[in-house]
């Protein structure tokens, strides 16, 4: 070991070798504009710049100013590698006209390896301002403090920049002396390896001579390389780990800046890597996200052809099979697949790329759908580095390499990575190689490098220290490569490692939560694109309706960029939410518009009746409000609620009937009074609160309760860490009192339903709540609209039940799991806040409870008591994240039978999906119909490669093996069963216009029907 007085040495020596690496030549002065668009260089020099000298204020919230200045080389810098200094602030270059290059906050941009006398660079760049601050930890706030302030009228100023001479030799000396040092301090202090390079770096410090005159020190500089050449020279042993390399930059498409700016970042990101892939051509550098891609061929056409033709030469890698780099908690099944078609099919339609990675570095959690998702869209492996990466604790994820088995049994080869913002110092190599997750059965390592999350991607050190880790004694092999082929090779040895089940993340558990109206935006779209693709789909086959094939493609990329890791787990700046709301503003509008246009080409004879929808794929009974000029049948049991009339109808599966058809049921009806709501199903029992204190199942006998239910819950919720992000387990220890007078009127009361309406405050929050009863059900609805004036809490509302599990049963994508209702391992305690879809239940083996919702995903279940959470109010990175109006629909749902024959999966959809109607008649249709209950039809839609040919999704429910058949009302000639991708045709059987199916437990199948 170097004592300590070498040690100060060697310190001052590295210290002032850095001071050496750039000698500056002449100040930049420059001049400019600042502007809110987003300029292309060539519209951008149309505009009057003017002049900006140094001190220079500039720049409001949001605000871009774009800059210009020349450069040229004096004669005595002839030969150098030239860089200049030109920009303070996050900017991107255009350097002698359109080409793009990248400079960051104080970076060089490099202007030429080798300059000529009186060579001229004219520099034109585009520097962000800055909207300040986006903290995202808050920790406790108090009432006074403003936790993202605004951003100052001007946030930026014009500093003093230079232009200079790199001298690349102190900079190689300075690669080499660093690889040495990190090597030093991680081998053994005894081993001969560490003693003979501790003497080289002693010689390096009585080599250079910073005392000198420029030229005598460079020549210093020369003989200490040549005296530390040969440590660098050492070879590996014949046991000696390798780590696939390569370049990445974790971009977040949108997180603490706004989609706009994420353009930019793309830009800078990419033009760096191209400029790095010129003087290393081994450079290797992935971008994994689609529609990044798709931002560059729109804004930076030039650059985009460069990416191009880097991708033909092997250099950029397009993989990663997504869209964007999703979350997979929240979207529905159908989106996770349409991430997959739309990803997959950019990489091939651009690069002839079959991406066959999914990479997902940072999302915060892994659906068990995904295996066979990944499976039925051809996506092979998979790689994340998140599950690692709590910092709460828990119980710690065993593997790198495994084999990922879903809920259906499907499974995927994943390899865990570490860090996606990695350096390739040589301490931090070494020390890569000892983090690892796992000790044996393994022998090499995916390693992605460079900066990451705001983007950015690897500079030239990383790639130096790369060049000098090919084989280096002590220092794992690095391999520049592309992740497929590390899969390729991986997958030649088999694994014994086997992770069953979602990947759940032990922390970020309120990004079920937050930014409420983002998730129910998502949901709502999810469903309008569900109706609009069905009935487009019928309109198209059977009444010429033209479908809007290429409208909808762009809609769903709409949404799918909108389900980004940092935008639908609700953890973006405020900016980001309100354009992620306007989208889902705009997808549900243009898919209610196909819908309709649809429907109405569907209703052809005018008539003055009423044509009802269901878009679902059963027979369901619906109340529909009649208006007022349509006759109703004679002897139509109909209820009148402040001047609307509603009725019953039976409305077929996927198709439609007229008000003729009303379901004339004369039940014992229902009744409604301020503490009673009561049918021939449930008696419920309201207090003065509006809690439930009874619900008597009529049809067992057996009380519900098992304390107060629709019992609203208030927490202070003050993460230490992630203020959008977390939910910490000690929310629990405080309860807020909430003890405040309700009022409840009865609404209506009549043979159809009964409703109450609750009113009353929680905490500074007003809520209202309709509460509703139908004939003959068994479920009770909670119409809920809340203006939510909180800060730092956690609303839930709980439903103890008197059912005895210990295991709660969560909806996800195409199935349902099961999570511990208890505490008693480590394991267990940290699942105590879970996501969900559309429903969660408690459930004995004859008889059950539970609650369906039309919006919310987190819900923990402690004991019997199923905690629905509705709403966050973090503080960072959106001050106001989630105040003002909210809407949301949750239900209680009981049922006596197993869970396979509670219809809770068709009672959730139904609550999600609203029937629909149009005026005219029709009589009565159904196109699609199973005749499994447990069986499915999730989706129906046009083929995607555009021949008409219609697609049905459709998947098993309940975790039971099933035979059934598929009627479909539409002519077809042909039907197979296809992969995700509607590809690989499997003939399927045809008799009597049905289609004969096999499911596998929570199988998805999709059938091409030609
Ligand atoms: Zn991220």
């Amino acid at each position: 070991m170097l004592n300590l007085e070498w040690n100060n040495r060697l310190e001052a020596w590295r210290a002032e070798l850095k001071k050496q690496l750039y000698r500056p030549l002449g100040p930049i002065t420059v001049s400019g504009f600042v502007t809110l668009e987003h300029l292309t260089p060539q519209q951008a020099l149309r505009r009057k710049f003017r002049p900006m000298p140094v001190g220079t204020v500039w720049g409001a919230e949001w605000e871009y100013a774009w800059f210009r200045t020349q450069i040229t080389v004096p004669k005595s810098a002839a030969g150098q590698r030239i860089i200049a200094y030109p920009a303070h602030y996050e900017s991107v270059a255009f350097v002698n006209g359109t080409k793009a290059y990248m400079t960051g906050r104080n970076q060089p941009l490099l202007l030429t390896r080798r300059a000529k006398a009186g060579e001229k660079f004219n520099i034109l760049f585009e520097s962000y301002a800055g909207h300040g601050a986006s903290p995202c930890a808050a920790g406790p706030v108090p009432l006074d403090r403003v936790t993202v302030p605004k951003a100052l009228p001007t946030q930026a100023i014009v500093a003093a920049t230079t232009f200079g001479i790199w001298q690349e030799e102190v900079y190689q000396l300075m690669i080499d002396v660093e690889t040495l040092v990190g090597l030093m301090t991680k081998t053994p202090a005894t081993s001969l390896r560490t003693v003979k390079v501790e003497e080289g770096l002693r010689d390096f410090t009585l080599l250079v001579d910073f005392e000198q005159p420029n030229e005598e020190f460079l020549a210093s500089c020369r003989d200490a390389r040549k005296r530390i050449a040969p440590l660098l020279a050492c070879k590996n042993g014949s046991t000696t780990p390798v780590m696939y390399c390569f370049g990445h930059a974790h971009l977040d498409t949108a997180w603490l800046w706004p989609l706009q700016h994420s353009k930019r970042k793309a830009a800078r990101s990419l033009a760096k890597q191209l400029e790095l892939m010129e003087e290393y051509p081994e450079h290797r550098f992935l971008f994994s996200q689609p529609a990044q891609y798709v931002w560059l061929m729109k804004h930076y056409p030039e650059l985009y052809t460069r990416v191009k033709r880097a991708v033909a030469a092997g250099q950029v890698i397009p993989d990663g099979a997504m869209w964007v780099e999703s979350d997979t908690n929240i979207p529905s099944g159908e989106s996770l697949i349409r991430q997959f078609i739309h990803g997959k099919r950019f990489f091939r339609e651009q690069f002839g790329i079959n991406s066959r990675v999914f990479w997902e570095p940072d999302a915060f959690g892994y659906s068990g759908a995904l295996p066979q998702i990944m499976q039925g869209c051809g996506v092979k492996y998979f790689s994340t580095q998140k599950i690692f990466g709590s910092s709460e604790g828990g119980d710690s994820f065993p593997y790198n390499d495994f084999i990922w088995e879903g809920i259906d049994g499907s499974t995927v080869r994943a390899f865990n990575h570490h860090d996606y913002c990695s350096q390739t110092r040589t301490d931090e190599t070494i020390m890569r190689w000892h983090w690892r997750r796992q000790r044996e059965n393994i022998s090499t390592i995916l390693f992605p490098f460079g900066w990451g999350d705001g983007g950015g991607g690897p500079e030239r050190d990383h790639l130096e220290f790369i060049r000098r880790h090919k084989d280096l004694e002590g220092v794992p092999i690095m391999k520049l490569a592309a992740p497929i082929d590390f899969f390729h090779d991986l997958e030649r040895v088999a694994t014994p490692n086997r992770y069953v089940g979602e990947m759940y993340f032990q922390e970020h558990r309120g990004t079920y939560t937050s930014q409420a109206r983002t998730k129910r935006g998502n949901r709502q779209s999810e469903f309008a694109m569900h109706d609009a693709e069905l009935w487009g789909t019928i309109a198209a086959v059977v009444a010429g309706y033209k479908y809007p094939l290429a409208h909808f493609d762009a809609v769903w990329k709409e949404i799918l960029l909108n389900q980004f890791h940092d935008i639908l787990p609700g953890s973006s700046i405020r900016r980001v939410h309100e354009e992620a709301e306007a989208a889902h503003q705009e997808i549900i509008t243009a898919a209610n518009q196909v819908s309709h246009m649809a429907q109405s080409a569907l209703v052809k004879k005018a008539s003055r009746s009423l044509t009802v929808f269901n878009s679902l794929g059963w027979d369901r009974q619906s109340l529909v409000e009649i208006p007022e000029n349509v006759p109703l049948p004679n002897g139509a049991t109909i209820q009148k609620v402040a001047g609307k009339t509603f009725a019953e109808i039976t409305v077929p599966a996927c198709g439609w009937t007229n008000i003729q058809n009303t379901s004339c049921k004369q039940s014992a009806g229902v009744t409604a009074k301020t503490n009673l709501l009561e049918n021939d199903r449930l008696r419920i029992v309201f207090n003065k609160a509006g809690e439930i204190t009874s619900i008597c199942d009529k049809q067992s006998g057996h009380e519900l309760t098992a304390g107060p239910c629709n019992r609203f819950l208030l927490y202070k919720d003050v993460p230490g860490n992630w203020d959008a992000w977390n939910i910490d387990s000690m929310y629990e220890l405080q309860p807020v009192d909430i003890t405040a007078p309700a009022r409840i009127e009865v609404i209506t009361s009549g043979p159809l339903f009964g409703t109450l309406r609750l009113t009353r405050s929680i905490g500074k929050s007003q809520l209202t709540q309709e509460i509703t009863l139908r004939c003959g059900s068994a479920q009770v609805d909670f119409i809920t609209v809340l203006d939510w004036q909180e800060r730092h809490k956690l609303l839930k509302v709980a439903f103890p039940v008197n059912v005895h599990a210990d295991e709660a049963i969560h909806e996800i994508q195409f199935g349902h799991l099961h999570r511990p209702t208890h505490r008693s391992r480590q394991y267990d305690a940290a699942r105590f806040e879970v996501s969900q879809h559309k429903w969660t239940a408690l459930a004995e083996e004859g008889r059950g409870c539970a609650l369906l919702n039309n919006c919310k995903y987190g819900v923990n279940v402690l004991g019997n008591s199923i905690n629905l959470t509705l709403l966050r109010a973090p503080l960072g990175p959106d001050m106001l994240a989630d105040r003002g109006r909210q809407e949301f629909t949750y239900s209680f749902f009981a049922w006596n039978g197993s869970l396979a024959d509670s219809g809770i999966v068709r009672a959730a959809y139904e609550l999600n999906s609203p029937v629909t109607t149009v005026r005219g008649d029709a009589g009565e249709q159904s196109w699609f119909r199973i005749d499994a209950p447990n069986v499915i039809i999730d989706t129906v839609k046009p083929a995607e490669d555009g021949s008409g040919d219609v697609i049905v999704r459709l998947y098993e429910s309940m975790r039971t093996a099933t035979h059934c058949s598929l009627k479909v009302g539409l002519p077809f000639a042909k039907a197979a069963q296809t992969n995700m991708l509607e590809q690989q045709p499997v003939k399927l059987a045809i008799k009597n216009g049905a289609v004969a199916l096999e499911f596998r437990p929570f199988e998805v199948k999709t059938v091409r029907l030609h």
